[in-house]
């Protein structure tokens, strides 16, 4: 009888290390798979995997101060911030933005954040100069009529 490849070299128990690369999401797909097929056929293997996410070390991942840390790797660019003023971004990411200006209050994207507030709020000037431009077109365009 021949013995394959597999069977001479056992996959890894599963065990808390293992569990804990699981939940760091550090694990190559293929363990990863074995083990969310274990949890899956195991209830006992699921308790362990609430004790282990519930004493290993770095559990905030999914806390707001991991997500802020995350946050603070990933600001808005200035044209995205510009569109988040104008309403005009997709809800999922305007949602991040806010969440980001609002939850997180990252200090540098609401300075920027202010700065584009006023600069959107300056046009008056730029609109009559706007009206200004669009009557001598106009008065260009009635010169051709003629
Ligand atoms: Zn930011």
């Amino acid at each position: 009888m021949i013995h394959s490849e597999a069977e001479r070299t056992p996959p890894a128990p599963i065990d808390d290390e293992l569990l804990r690369a699981y939940l760091a999401d550090a694990l190559i797909a293929e363990d990863s798979a074995r083990v969310e097929k274990a949890l899956r056929d195991s209830a006992e293997l699921r308790a362990r995997l609430e004790e282990v996410r519930q004493g290993r070390q770095d559990a905030q991942l999914h806390t707001l101060g991991a997500i802020w840390h995350r946050s603070r790797l990933t600001c808005p660019t200035r044209q995205q911030l510009g569109s988040f003023l104008l309403d005009v971004l997709d809800p999922g990411l305007a949602d991040y933005i806010r969440f980001h200006i609002e939850v997180v209050e990252c200090p540098f994207c609401r300075a920027n954040l202010t700065d584009l507030e006023a600069q959107t709020q300056a046009p008056t000037g730029s609109k009559s100069r706007q009206r200004r431009i669009l009557q001598s077109s106009q008065h260009l365009l009635g010169e051709e009529k003629r």
